[in-house]
C-alpha cells in the first residue's frame, strides 16, 4: 500500500516482479478433486463467503485455522437466506486468483517505480492491466529504492504464513485425509513434541508441544528449524516430509550469518523446488501470494548479505510492547506520538 503498488489480486502485482495471477475455479484444487461430491459442495459453499478472493483463504476456513474445528460445518439455512441479497457478489467467489508460475518472471525496477510519468501512464490502462495505484509520498525521499530496498519479512511470510498453512493442512480432518496422513501420525507427532520439551535448552524459548494452526511466530520458527525435522520424520508421507525439509533447509541457510553468504544459491534452488512441489502436492488453489513470494526471499538475503533474522520483523515485534506501553497513549497518529516522546526521552537523558 505504501509503495503505491496494486494489492496482489492476481492481475497484478507482486511487488518484485510483474507476475500475473491465473483465475481458477475453486474445484481445480488437486485435493478437492479427489474428494466426494458432498465434500466438494462443502468446499464450494465455504468459498462463496464474501471477501474470500485475492489472498485466497476463505473466511470460513480462516476461522477454522484458529479453532481447529472444520469438520463438516454447514451453513445454517437461516444464514443462507440472509445472504441471498449478496447473490451477485458471492457468485464471483467460485473463482480465485492464484500464482501458478514456479519461476519469478520479469522483475520490477527501482527506476520504473520512481518514475512519476510511468506510474501515471500505467494508471490509464484498464484495471486488469495496471500495476500502480498512484504516486506515493515515499518517492520524495532522495535515493530511495522502492523495489529492491523493501525487503520481504520472513516472520510474516514464512513463520506466520507458510508454516501455519502447512500445519493447518496436515491437521484439518478433510485435507489430512486427502493427503493420506493418518490420524495416529498426528497423535504421534504431538506426543513426540511433548516428550521432547524437557530436552530443549532454555535459549530456544517457547517451542510448540503440539501441532496447532495458531502458533506464535517464534513457535512456528522453532518448529520449522529445529523441532519439525525430528518429530515429522517417518510420520508424514515421504513426499510431504521432503517438501517440508526443503523449506526448513532453505530458511536454515537464510537464518545463518555464515551460510546465508556462502550458500544463497542453494537456498534459492531449494525454495524453487519447494514451491514447485507444493503446487504438485497441495494443488492450484493453495498457490497463494505467500507461496509465490518464497521465490524472491533469497534475493533479499543476497542483496543485503545478511541473515533473515536481521531483516525481519522479529527485531521490531520484540519492542512493540515497550512502544505501546511507553510511547503511545492513543491509537491516533502513532508515528507522531512515538517521535515526540522519543525526543522527550532523549532530551531527558542527554
Ligand atoms: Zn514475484
Amino acid at each position: 500500500m505504501m509503495l503505491g503498488i496494486k494489492y496482489p489480486t492476481g492481475y497484478s502485482c507482486c511487488s518484485r516482479c510483474k507476475v500475473k495471477g491465473t483465475r481458477i475455479q475453486v474445484s481445480d484444487d488437486a485435493i478437492v478433486e479427489e474428494s466426494s461430491d458432498s465434500d466438494t459442495s462443502t468446499s464450494t459453499a465455504n468459498s462463496n463467503m464474501p471477501g474470500t478472493s485475492g489472498m485466497g483463504i476463505n473466511v470460513r476456513t480462516a476461522r477454522s485455522y484458529k479453532t481447529g474445528r472444520t469438520r463438516n460445518r454447514r451453513i445454517p439455512i437461516r444464514c443462507q437466506k440472509k445472504s441471498n441479497h449478496k447473490k451477485k457478489r458471492t457468485s464471483e467467489k467460485t473463482t480465485v486468483v492464484r500464482f501458478l508460475d514456479h519461476e519469478p518472471c520479469e522483475p520490477r525496477t527501482d527506476a520504473e517505480a520512481l518514475d512519476r510519468n510511468f506510474r501515471l501512464n500505467d494508471m490509464e490502462k484498464p484495471s486488469t492491466e495496471r500495476h500502480f495505484t498512484g504516486t506515493t509520498p515515499l518517492m520524495k525521499i532522495d535515493g530511495i529504492q522502492l523495489v529492491s530496498r523493501t525487503p520481504l519479512d520472513y516472520m510474516h511470510l514464512i513463520c506466520l504464513g507458510v508454516v501455519r498453512t502447512l500445519v493447518s493442512l496436515w491437521i484439518t480432518p478433510e485435507s489430512r485425509d486427502k493427503l493420506k496422513i493418518q490420524r495416529e501420525s498426528i497423535e504421534n507427532i504431538n506426543k513426540k513434541s511433548s516428550d521432547i520439551q524437557n530436552s530443549i535448552p532454555l535459549p530456544f524459548g517457547n517451542t510448540p508441544n503440539e501441532l496447532k494452526a495458531n502458533w506464535k511466530a517464534t513457535q512456528a520458527r522453532a518448529f520449522l528449524l529445529y523441532l519439525g525435522p525430528v518429530v515429522l520424520k517417518e510420520e508424514l508421507p515421504f513426499i510431504i516430509y521432503d517438501n517440508f525439509m526443503k523449506l526448513s533447509k532453505a530458511i536454515r541457510i537464510g537464518c545463518s550469518p555464515k551460510l546465508c553468504k556462502s550458500h544463497v544459491s542453494l537456498m534459492r534452488q531449494l525454495l524453487r523446488e519447494f514451491v514447485s512441489e507444493y503446487h504438485a502436492i497441495y494443488g492450484n488453489s493453495r498457490m497463494v501470494y505467500n507461496i509465490h513470494n518464497c521465490l524472491h526471499l533469497a534475493d533479499d538475503v543476497e542483496l543485503y548479505a545478511a541473515a533473515l533474522d536481521i531483516i525481519s520483523n522479529f527485531v521490531y515485534e520484540n519492542h512493540i510492547f515497550h512502544m505501546k506501553t511507553y510511547y503511545l497513549k492513543s491509537s491516533t497518529f502513532p508515528a507522531a506520538q512515538t517521535f515526540k516522546r522519543d525526543r522527550k526521552r532523549s532530551d531527558l537523558f542527554s
